[in-house]
């Protein structure tokens, strides 16, 4: 790798820097702030309809460690990684671990008809072996529930009340029916189970999530932030330093929002479980909850579930769905996600390419309004609060020079998720030399990401920066940059330089 090149030679900006979402400056026109993440299943998981995918404006792909065995999981990692870099749109890979979620095993047909009254055993095994019997995966079952006690199923679509703890099996009786398919969830929202945060599973899950570098992990029913400081431990034990995504969809989570939001990298409200344990009336409020305390730490969030769960097996979504959708982008959302739509669903690729109509629509209206500023929390650590002005600056002065770009040299990325927590409407471009820190950043509002080996020569890359970018299709002649960084760059400074560049 060379460290030097000269002023304004295009030809020694080769080999070029692989680039992450950026089609949307040269190819798409509008540029669309909040990411999409889809759930890889077996409707999706076809290298034709991946590529699809990608195109319509995939953005962070989920493997979702509930369903699906690690070849599986592998096979998707290295479609991934091979369509991205054959088509320079990097795409993010969520790794979401099971948690203690306790699933029903596989059913004979794969599914059973739960009519209203009807009784049933619950058992635990992986495999149903007689009709009234659903085999589940928590062996203590019959120690943790008492009669009387409800049990829900598939995100509380199905309710079941125990009638009978008896032996090695719970009987319930069937109180809202429908259709049970394979390996759907089985909530107990009146009992105290003695469950782990990280189960065995889990662990073996985030070895080979690690070993297979995956971008950022989400870790289920986290309860309190002490549940994101082991599994950080696990983490650093095996050598990484991944991030991890908080899934709130406990209601003691809800209740420990701010320290979980500042301990963990990022927040998911996880609506499917979070409706069964705190009940669905209650969803929208906690959404908004969990949307503010990311904004106050700075930290990005997602929205989880049912976003157009009609497309499951309709082309076109609900109002509501839509406006389900429009809602969140609105609330602050960073990320919207498709679960069975994507995974399992009949139209994967029209999901994808409503959901980033929707949110197109829905910036273009939020961005012809004034820049606002959230109050992020005052905190005591000197070097936050001198990049939260400079962020501040940036915003300001790329808002009011109606700038093309923000740009940002950051080796951790953590000024650009600053300034995208304030939703410029300036897009931000962040450049760095980790690759990993680039596709970390994929799931941040705003933020397109960039390696450059260059990085470490500021002279260099700050004189050359505007002629990249012009030959990347990114910046035109007249346009204006604002670009941020820590310089002396080769000391690993913090960000504390704001430019301001108009490209000749
Ligand atoms: C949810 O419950 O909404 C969720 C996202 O979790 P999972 O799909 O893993 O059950």
């Amino acid at each position: 790798m060379t460290n030097h090149v000269g002023p304004h030679q295009p030809s020694d900006l080769n080999p070029m820097p692989p680039v992450q979402g950026m089609r949307c400056f040269t190819e798409a026109g509008d540029i669309r702030r909040t990411k999409i993440v889809g759930t890889l299943g077996p409707a999706s998981s076809d290298e034709t309809v991946l590529r699809e995918l990608f195109m319509k404006g995939l953005d962070i792909a989920r493997l979702n460690f509930s369903h699906g065995d690690h070849a599986f999981h592998l096979q998707n990692i290295k479609n991934i990684r091979r369509i991205s870099r054959e088509t320079g749109n990097h795409v993010t890979i969520l790794q979401d671990l099971q948690g203690p979620k306790i699933r029903c095993g596989l059913l004979s047909d794969g599914m059973i008809e739960l009519r209203q009254g009807e009784s049933y055993s619950l058992v635990y095994g992986t495999i149903q072996e007689k009709p009234d019997e659903i085999p589940v995966d928590y062996q203590d079952l019959v120690r943790d529930v008492r009669v009387g006690q409800s049990v829900m199923m598939d995100d509380g679509l199905l309710l079941l009340e125990i009638t009978e703890v008896e032996g090695s099996r719970v009987r319930v009786r069937v109180t809202e029916g429908g259709v049970l398919k394979n390996r759907k969830g089985v909530n107990f929202p009146d009992s105290v189970l003695s469950l782990p945060a990280l189960t065995e599973k889990d662990t073996r899950d985030l070895l080979f999530g690690i070993t297979h570098r995956v971008d950022v992990v989400a870790l289920s029913f986290v309860q309190t932030e002490e549940d994101i400081k082991r599994c950080r431990k696990i983490i650093q034990a095996m050598g990484s330093d991944v991030p991890i995504i908080a899934k709130i969809e406990k209601l003691s989570a809800v209740e420990r929002i701010d320290a979980i939001a500042q301990e963990a990298d990022g927040l998911m409200v996880a609506r499917g479980d979070l409706g069964v344990e705190g009940g669905v009336d209650r969803v929208p409020m906690f959404q908004r909850r969990i949307i503010e305390a990311a904004a106050r730490y700075a930290k990005p969030v997602v929205i989880a579930t049912q976003m157009l769960e009609s497309m499951v097996k309709n082309p076109r979504p609900t109002l509501a769905e839509v406006a389900d959708v429009a809602n969140a982008v609105l609330e602050g959302a960073d990320c919207v996600m498709l679960s069975a739509e994507v995974a399992a669903g009949e139209y994967p690729i029209a999901c994808v390419e409503k959901m980033a109509s929707v949110i197109r629509e829905v910036e273009s209206w939020s961005h012809a309004k004034p820049q606002r500023y959230s109050s992020l929390e005052p905190t005591d650590q000197e070097e936050w609060e001198e990049h939260k002005a400079i962020a501040r600056a940036a915003c300001e002065a790329a808002d009011s020079l109606g700038a093309r770009a923000i740009v940002c040299l950051t080796l951790t990325g953590s000024i650009a998720r600053l300034i995208s927590s304030w939703r410029p409407k300036t897009p931000i471009i962040a450049i760095s030399p980790r690759e990993d820190v680039i596709q970390r950043l994929g799931y941040s509002w705003g933020v397109f990401g960039m390696k450059n080996p260059l990085f470490y020569d500021t002279d260099i890359l700050l004189q050359d920066l505007p002629e990249l970018l012009k030959n990347l299709g990114i910046v035109r002649k007249g346009d204006s940059i604002v670009i941020t960084a820590g310089i002396p760059i080769n000391a690993m400074r913090p960000t504390n330089m704001i430019k301001i560049n108009r490209i000749g």
